[in-house]
């Protein structure tokens, strides 16, 4: 059935996807959510379906103040099962042990903060929601709506991203009129928000994740760690 699924799910909209999956796979469902506005039309969508569906944030200490505040507005008003996933160490320990790895050694920065506490928690779920668009960068212009993906241990999860064929025209139209409220960086040129010491504007005619990681990257390795089977 699943098989099956994956093969007609390009044909389908974001929301109808989103029901056919929910039906043929009830509970053990999550969402990552970084709070950037895909990821809130996502949210928005899925809320509305499942009130109580895990919300993955993965809190690595270094996010801006504005995405702190507007992750806490708006997990207040849409009631959200919010769960804040902290690295094993803190910033303070890992700056105190390693220096700035976000500038000495992102990747390992990135994996410490990001995939290892993902990696842990994608454990307990069998359906891996995200915002994801094709769009967003070339690392991810070949993106399918579902896809069969492995995590380390072996554990078979569906990663599903309903999204994907959405422009960011669509992303702003969708907000606007359903009255979404943004992080506020967006008024200030910013297309993609991370940490906060690896963001900065786009590049000139460069796509959204081209302000990321001051270009010498377009991953942090969460959507790179799980091995795809179809
Ligand atoms: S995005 Fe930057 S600060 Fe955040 S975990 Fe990765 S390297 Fe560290």
């Amino acid at each position: 059935m699943k098989t099956k699924l994956i093969e007609i799910a390009e044909n389908y909209t974001a929301e109808l996807l989103m029901d056919a999956v929910l039906e043929q796979n009830p509970g053990r469902a999550c969402i990552t959510c970084s709070f950037q506005a895909e990821d809130m039309v996502l949210l928005d969508f899925v809320r509305r379906r499942v009130a109580d569906i895990p919300v993955l944030f993965l809190d690595t200490g270094y996010h801006f103040s504005e995405t702190y505040a507007y992750r806490d507005r708006m997990a207040a008003a849409w009631n959200l099962n919010l769960i804040n996933l902290l690295p094993a160490i803190s910033v303070t320990e890992q700056e105190r042990s390693f220096g700035r790895l976000f500038t000495l050694d992102s990747t390992r920065c990135c994996q410490i903060r990001k995939v290892e506490p993902l990696m842990s928690t994608l454990e307990n779920f069998d359906v891996w929601f995200t915002g994801l668009r094709r769009e967003q960068s070339s690392t991810r212009a070949h993106l399918k709506k579902i896809e069969q993906h492995q995590l380390p241990s072996g554990k078979q999860i569906l990663k599903v991203s309903p999204l994907a064929d959405w422009k960011w025209s669509n992303v702003l139209h969708y907000t606007e009129e359903q009255r979404i409220e943004r992080i506020p960086l967006y008024e200030q040129g910013y297309l993609s928000i991370g940490c906060e010491p690896c963001t900065s504007l786009p590049a000139t005619g460069g796509d959204a994740r081209s302000g990321r990681w001051a270009g010498k990257k377009l991953e942090c390795g969460i959507h790179t760690f799980t091995g795809r089977n179809g």
